[in-house]
Formats: structure tokens, sequence, C-alpha cells
């Protein structure tokens, strides 16, 4: 047939199958949201020759848009121009940006896909590249951090980003634009709003920690939809994949019982270390009596490291290697000091209940507690015994304490209240005793006093270093 006579091709599907075919060079990509992982996005996406736009409703930082400049990549900021969005082949979504909103939802209509930044980026990875993705609601950054530091010990070709340093795009762009090739293995944080927008991400190593109520605003407050979100880590995984798991956490164990899964298991619980040392494998262990990480929820989340260490061939003595040099990020049950007698621990990154149950938990000495701040509708009864059994004293740092103080006067020796990090820590030296701990662990955000909870956390650790030299 002569294609000059055949009837023109229905408009709204000829743009459809234009708008899907996005992954040639050229074509119209839309990035929304200028943060890390948006700007990521933009330079691998002009790496890699596609036609670039980044619309941000808000100011874009100036640092980042000092990069999109510096790359010639053309931007809008404090406003979308939904016209221009909608000519997109594809829109690559920050984490930051709800799928409910009705800006996405009108772009959703238009048939354009809308995916994240980690699925934009892995498109691009070369296909001998490895994976290891790590989620979780609590434990991902020091689960990411030491399985990085374990692969790197090792002497492996390996780089680490994702939710947490670098995004998984600039990665990428990065290592082309140095020319080197590009790593054999990325070890990725991963929060449930980048697994949001995946379609075929694929890990070679899947990490989910646990799953404990935690952004439920953003899944219409049903507690599935938060699960089945963290699951999507493992959807694309085949049967030559591996997925390491927590086997006890109760709302993973409800979603996993009637399902099939392809990727191998490998399953952690209490049996998979003691007090002492890890499993390594049915005759050995590995020893942690030199690692800084402390508490069972760090031998767990040192036991997932490990095994995926293990998976790529890496052999005992090397691991150990790495757990006894590993220096875990700080304000995460970090020892900032030792001052006649008494360890001053620095836990700023507690900012709810849960966090501090294992940070008390973890505590082998009596306890000067230093809590409070924002008070996120915090229920203490799950730590009561704890502080019965280990705290004597419990200085409360914030603009309003009645709720620790209502809760706690009652059932410690001495509480007292103080509004600086400065008078804390004076006060609490005061307490504290020769073989003692004081304990930064304040289970509530730290916004009324501080900037953030690496403020707070640098506030503390500097009024401790003052301590060092009086
Ligand atoms: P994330 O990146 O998921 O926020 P972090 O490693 O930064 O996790 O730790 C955040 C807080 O959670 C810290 O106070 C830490 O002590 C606590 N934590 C770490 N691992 C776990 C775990 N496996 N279960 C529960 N809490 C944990």
């Amino acid at each position: 047939m002569n294609t000059r006579t055949r009837a023109p091709m229905n408009t709204s599907t000829r743009e459809h199958k234009e708008k899907n075919n996005w992954k040639q060079e050229g074509a119209f990509v839309v990035i929304l949201g200028a943060g890390e992982s948006g700007i990521g996005a933009a330079l691998l996406a002009k790496q890699k020759g596609y036609n670039v736009f980044v619309s941000d409703k808000s100011q874009i930082k100036a640092t980042y848009k000092e990069e999109l400049i510096n790359n010639k990549i053309p931007l809008e900021e404090g406003e979308h121009t939904i016209e221009k969005l909608k000519k997109a082949n594809v829109i690559v979504k920050s984490p930051g940006i709800p799928d409910h909103i009705s800006l996405i939802k009108e772009l959703k209509n238009e048939g354009i896909p809308v995916i994240s930044e980690i699925e934009f980026a892995a498109k691009h990875t070369i296909p001998t590249a490895k994976i290891i993705g790590i989620s979780g609601s609590n434990g991902k950054t020091t689960t990411t951090k030491l399985t990085y530091h374990l692969l790197k010990t090792a002497g492996l070709n390996v780089d680490v980003g994702g939710n947490i340093g670098k995004s998984f795009a600039r990665l990428l762009a990065e290592n082309a634009q140095q020319g080197k090739n590009q790593r054999d293995y990325y070890v990725l944080e991963l929060s449930s709003f980048q697994l949001d927008g995946i379609v075929e991400f694929r890990p070679y190593i899947s990490i989910l920690l646990n799953i404990t109520p935690d952004h439920l605003d953003r899944y219409e407050y049903k507690m599935e939809n938060y699960v089945a979100s963290k699951f999507k880590l493992i959807q694309n995984q085949q049967s030559d994949d591996v997925f390491i798991f927590n086997k006890e956490n109760e709302n993973m164990k409800n979603w996993m019982q009637d399902k099939v899964l392809k990727p191998q298991q490998i399953p952690i619980d209490e049996t998979s270390f003691n007090k002492n040392s890890i499993v390594f494998d049915d005759k050995q262990a590995i020893d942690m009596q030199l690692c800084s990480l402390k508490g069972t929820h760090n031998f767990f989340n040192a036991s997932c490291a490990i095994q995926a260490a293990k998976l790529l061939g890496i052999d005992k003595d090397t691991i150990q290697k790495g757990i006894n040099s590993f220096v875990n990020e700080p304000h995460r049950l970090e020892l900032v000091a030792t001052i006649n007698g008494v360890d001053y621990i620095n836990d700023s990154k507690a900012t709810n209940v849960d966090a501090v149950y294992y940070a008390l938990q973890a505590m082998d000495k009596p306890v000067v507690w230093i809590a409070g701040g924002t008070d996120k509708g915090n229920d203490y009864a799950d730590i009561e015994s704890f502080v019965k059994e280990k705290v004597h004293t419990i200085i409360c740092m914030g603009v309003d304490n009645q709720k620790l103080l209502e809760y706690f006067t009652p059932i410690v020796k001495n509480i007292e209240e103080t509004s600086s990090a400065a008078e804390a820590v004076q006060r609490a030296s005061i307490y504290a005793e020769e073989g003692d701990v004081i304990l930064l662990s304040p289970a509530c955000a730290s916004f009324d006093l501080f900037k953030n909870y690496i403020d707070r956390g640098n506030q503390f650790k500097e009024e401790v270093q003052k301590l060092k030299i009086q």
C-alpha cells in the first residue's frame, strides 16, 4: 500500500507511542524537582544526549543552579510551565514529590511515563554492573555504609550513594565524566519514595532490614501501601539474584506469606549473631569485639552486610578486617569521648522512641539519658522497662519538657530540665559517676532548639570537648 494514501494515525495513539519511546537519544526528558536526585538525573541525561529541562516549583539551591547553568541545562524555578512539561517523553520525578498531586496526575493522564531517578539511572548502567540495593524503615544508612566499606576493603571497584551522599545518577555521570569506566558494584541506599518510581530496576542483591510505620501520609495512611512500596525492591529480581531479609519482622512476614518469591532468600534473625560475634557460615564467625557498632540492631545490620559481602566472594579474613576498621556515620551511637571514666555517646539521629529503644538496649553501664525536643506524639511505654533498669538520671533538653517530666518523674531517681546543649552536658556530667555513660538519644525532633539532628549532635560534641579541657 502506498503510504501516502494511508489514513493518518490517530493523533493520541501517535503521541502515546512517541512518549513511550523515551529511551532514544534526543528524547525530551523533564526533571521535576532540583534536589540531589534531580540534578544527578539532569547531568546524566545531558551526558547521554537527551534534550533536558529541569522544573522546580521552589527556588533552586544556588550550588545546584550553578551546576545546571554550567552544563547548559535549561531550567525554571518558582513555577511549573505545564504546557512545556506535557511535551516530555518521560518525566523523572524527585522522591519528595508525591504521586497524588494534580500536576503528576495530569502528566500521567497524557500518557507520559513518570519514573524515579533510580529507574532512569539504572537504565544507563552497564549490564555487568551489580547493584546492592538496601532499604528498610531504620538502619539503611548504617548498613549501606558498612556494606560499601566491606567491598572497598576487599579492593572491589565500588561506589556508594542513592538516598545518602550522591544520587545514583550523579555517580554514573561523574564516573563517565572523569573518564573512569563504570563501577563493577553500586551499593545504594533506597527510600520507599525512590522505590515507588521504579519499573525495571533490578538489584543483584537486595537487603530489606525492617518495616515499621513511617511516612504514612504519603501512602493514604495505609500500612499495606507502605509495605508494598518497600517490597518493590525485589519485584524485578530473578532466580540468580539474592534477597537478604529480616525473618522476624511482622509486617514483612505477613506480606511474604502468600507470595512466591523469585530470588534466592537469605533470612536473618536472632540466630544469625550472638553477644560478641556474627555467623559467617556453619563453622566460622566474625568477631565483633573490635567493631564500633554496638547493640542488637547494629549486629542485625552488620549480619546483612556480611552476608552480602560473602555472596560477592569476599573471604572471612577480609570481612573481619573491614568490620574492625569500620567507622559509622556520626550521630548514631557515636562514642565522642571518655572523660573521668564516663563515656559520652551521641545518638542525636534517634528522633523516635523506636531508635531510643535500641540505644538503651545496647547500653551495658548505668545511664544518664539526655532526651527531649519536639515531641511527635511519643509513647514511652516501650522503653519504660529499659529506663527502670538502666537509667538513673534524665536530663531533659527541650523547650517543652512536660511530657518527659510527667512520664518519668515517678520512675527515675533524678530528672532535670535544661534548655541548651551546654547546660545539658554540664548537668549530666555532675550526675555521672565513673563507669557510667551519658547518652544523648533524644526520641524527639530537634527543631525547637537546633537546626536539625546534625546541629544538635555537633553542639553536644563541642560541649563534651570543652569538658575535656576544663
Ligand atoms: P536510616 O538511614 O534508615 O534512617 P540509620 O542507620 O541512619 O537508618 O539509623 C537511624 C536510627 O535508627 C539510629 O538512631 C539507629 O541507632 C537506629 N537503627 C539503626 N539500625 C536499626 C535497626 N536495624 N532497627 C531499628 N533501629 C535501627
